[in-house]
């Protein structure tokens, strides 16, 4: 099946960031849309940081169905929102914004979502023991609640600053917290280690880790996939660990939020992973 042409009746959702250039989601969503039929079309917005909520408030009522939200954003996403989902409340950060008929503007933050998808698909089962978080910015404070109400019996989170992360933990005395250097401790008897820091990526500082204190069964995920097969990943692969990567995270959030924003669960048969690959100029 592909689009019908484009017309008066086509209707537009996107992605807004700054900047938003580097962006998948097009590619996703377009993808989705394209094998389901569905007059809508899909883009991506950079406001200026300034701009952020004239864009979104030009954009209810009219043609528009919505918008994923990516960085610098998302905590001005789930201010600007009329209805919030318990995500949304409890994280301060919202990845999408559904436009309703009546003018509301709803929000919904579907980053748990794809993690613990990307998760489940390396075989990670949430009871099986504590997990580690590294890092504690919005990614992963989305991931630390989202890990205890999978069932996580514990989360332990490793970061620079700990003021940052004793901000999360407050929020729930399963959770631990941990500087770089008592990294090990932390890895001992670990089910799942998940990186939620910037290192890694490229243009930044490698992330240093040594997985040796984990056991071998930990999956490790790394949610930067910008290189696809990050140090981590490749070292975790080189352990034996099951891995997931910051792709399958990124397609987990999109298949919820294509429900909410086009109202029908996105086709099966279309290789998004594929597609984001090519996009990165990476294979597998
Ligand atoms: P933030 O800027 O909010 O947080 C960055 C984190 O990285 C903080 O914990 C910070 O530590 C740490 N960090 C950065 N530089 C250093 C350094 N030099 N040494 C030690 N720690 C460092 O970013 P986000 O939480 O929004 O995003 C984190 C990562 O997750 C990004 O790579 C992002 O692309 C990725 N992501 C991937 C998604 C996916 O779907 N795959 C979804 C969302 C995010 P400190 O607190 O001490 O500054």
């Amino acid at each position: 099946m592909s689009r019908p042409p484009v017309t008066a009746q086509t209707r537009i959702a996107g992605v807004v960031g700054h900047p938003v250039r580097h962006s998948l989601s097009p590619v996703i969503h377009n993808a989705w849309l394209d094998a389901a039929g569905i007059d809508a079309v899909y883009l991506a917005f950079a406001p200026r940081p300034e701009g952020f909520e004239t864009l979104v408030r030009g954009l209810v009522g009219g043609v528009a169905l919505g918008l994923n939200v990516t960085l610098p954003f998302k905590e001005r996403a789930a201010a600007i929102a009329d209805y919030t989902t318990p995500e949304v409340l409890r994280s301060g950060a919202a990845n999408l914004l559904v436009f309703r008929p009546d003018g509301g503007i709803g929000a919904d933050n579907t980053d748990g979502v794809g993690l613990i998808a990307a998760l489940a698909g390396a075989g990670f089962q949430p009871r099986t023991g504590p997990v580690v978080v590294l890092g504690a910015g919005g990614a992963a404070r989305g991931a630390v609640l989202s890990l205890l109400d999978a069932g996580a019996p514990e989360v332990r989170i490793v970061n620079r600053s700990l003021e940052r992360a004793r901000a999360i933990a407050a929020l729930d005395p399963r959770i631990q917290v941990e500087g770089w250097e008592a990294a090990a401790r932390a890895l001992a008897g670990a089910a799942a280690v998940i990186n939620a820091t910037s290192l890694g990526m490229t243009g930044q500082p490698p992330l240093e880790l040594m997985l040796n204190a984990a056991p071998q069964t930990a999956v490790v995920l790394d949610m930067v996939y910008r290189p696809l097969r990050t140090p981590l990943i490749l070292a975790a692969e080189a352990r034996g660990h099951p891995t997931a990567d910051g792709l399958a995270m990124l397609i987990g959030q999109a298949v919820p939020s294509f429900t909410a924003l086009f109202g029908a669960d996105p086709p099966e048969d279309v290789d998004v992973l594929r597609l984001c690959q090519e996009a990165l100029g990476e294979s597998r």
